[in-house]
């Protein structure tokens, strides 16, 4: 038998067949020329003579499909959406929070030319910072609050404030790292404090605080333990107890709460986060938070404090270094706006309707997603399972869910699986004993559609079209 690879054409002479011409016309002869040879060296590489049937190598038009849809891919941008399949709901690799529908709407709207900083009323100068803080104010009763864009952020901004060139009194049980290099030790001394470690890592007494305060300290730091729990021979001091210590010694206390909930979650069994009005009633002069964890809204960091302490923070130069743009902003006070009706917060907030998704609703949406799947010809089942909430919330917290096995065919599932990755929609999956597992907490309805499609294709089920 002869090599099927000696049929393949030279590029030049499907260059100038009739059936590239209009390829060519739109893209460019440079660019088609060089997608002709990267399919061309993947065919050589990868032909055993059985993918692709052998009359079809010698077919310009067939390389004309194929190099139309290499240059629509290779024109996508990187920074595109997916089908988050995964379970977990706060995907760090997948930008966290998908926003709600408002708070995108919002942020179109607020593209263009914006009323940022201006009082419309008067025509005179406003502040950016304006746009959130009465909705902070009502749903934390803080008394003032300032935005900046992450949470790490308002951390760095609250040391430098408070204490640069002074101490800040931590738990050697908080000197944590929490997702994409926040370091409690490195940041502190970053944002030009000088570290004070107390207590040890398992047990922090309160004789441990106060014996570390003195003229040198700048404030005491809490720093929630968002991505661990420690267990076994433990004590901490409480949040009240360390704002009494604190206030007795006229130092400020930080409280860095992490993922900034704002609805109490505990009705549908999700404990162990305190919302951010608890954080401030337990007594600390500034408490920071994510905007993009638990919130559900855009990436932000949030300091919630008394109006004599905001004042210090935004009149810190660094301030205006972490400033957010008017595109945060508007998707953070349109999600904000949302929680002022906890119920339509929770159906409209994606993070919170993914969050207490009831069992029975997700086992059902899994059972239609198997059975879709498999009138589509892929092999599928169903299966109690868990999901995870990530991105530094809630650790050791698990939801239960009702997942999708799927057969991933010939090609195995981290083939597969990368194949769901690079298509179009790109979608990413878990992987398990060899099989593909779709969780459907983190889809979207409206994305079950494709989804379905994108998985039957990619596993080479009859009748799924062409892959
Ligand atoms: C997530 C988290 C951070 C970092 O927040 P970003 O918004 O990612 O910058 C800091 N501290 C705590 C306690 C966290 O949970």
């Amino acid at each position: 038998m002869s090599d099927p690879r000696r049929r393949i054409p030279p590029v030049d002479q499907l260059l100038d067949s009739p059936a590239l011409e209009a390829l060519i016309e739109e893209w460019g002869r440079l660019r088609v020329t060089a997608a002709l040879r990267a399919i061309q060296a993947r065919l050589r590489t990868d032909l055993d003579g059985s993918a692709t049937a052998p009359e079809r190598l010698e077919d310009p038009g067939w390389y004309a499909e194929r190099a139309e849809e290499h240059l629509r891919m290779a024109a996508r941008p990187s920074l595109r959406s997916v089908i988050n399949a995964t379970g977990v709901v706060l995907h760090t690799n997948l930008g966290r929070a998908p926003l709600a529908e408002a708070a995108w709407r919002a942020a179109v709207q607020a593209s263009g030319y914006a009323a940022l900083e201006i009082d419309l009323e008067s025509g005179g100068r406003g502040s950016r910072h304006d746009h959130c803080v009465d909705l902070l104010r009502e749903l934390t009763g803080a008394e003032a609050a300032l935005v900046v864009n992450n949470n790490a952020a308002a951390v760095v901004l609250a040391v430098n404030t408070l204490a640069a060139g002074m101490e800040v009194v931590v738990s050697r049980g908080e000197l944590v790292e929490i997702g994409g290099s926040f370091r409690v030790p490195e940041i502190i001394e970053r944002s030009g404090g000088t570290l004070r470690e107390v207590g040890a890592t398992n047990r922090t007494h309160p004789g441990d605080y106060e014996a570390a305060l003195g003229p040198r300290t700048g404030a005491i730091l809490r720093v929630h333990r968002s991505n661990f729990r420690v267990e076994g021979f433990t004590a901490e001091v409480s949040t009240p107890d360390l704002a009494r210590i604190a206030r007795d010694a006229g130092v400020p206390l930080v409280n860095d709460a992490g993922s900034g909930l704002l609805l109490d979650l505990e009705p549908f069994g999700i404990e162990g986060e305190p919302t951010a009005r608890q954080a401030l009633e337990e007594g600390a002069d500034v408490v920071t938070m994510s905007g993009d964890k638990l919130l559900g809204g855009p990436q932000a960091g949030i300091l919630l404090g008394s109006a004599a302490l905001v004042d210090r923070l935004r009149a810190n130069p660094l301030s205006r270094a972490l400033r957010p743009d008017k595109l945060t902003l508007a998707a953070l006070a349109a999600t904000l706006d949302l929680y002022r009706d906890p119920e339509r917060a929770r159906r409209a907030i994606p993070v919170l309707g993914m969050l207490t998704a009831s069992p029975e609703g997700l086992r059902n949406r899994a059972d239609t997603l198997a059975a879709a799947l498999r009138q589509r010809g892929a092999e599928a089942m169903v299966a109690e399972g868990l999901s995870a909430v990530g991105g530094g919330a809630l650790p050791g917290v698990e939801l239960a869910t009702t997942l999708v096995l799927i057969d991933p065919g010939r090609a195995g599932a981290e083939a597969t699986a990368r194949r769901l990755r690079l298509g179009e929609p790109a979608v990413v999956v878990r992987v398990r004993d060899d099989r593909l597992v779709v969780d459907p907490r983190t889809v979207q309805v409206r994305e079950e559609e494709d989804l379905v499609a994108a998985v039957a294709a990619a596993v080479g089920a009859a009748g799924a079209g062409p892959t």
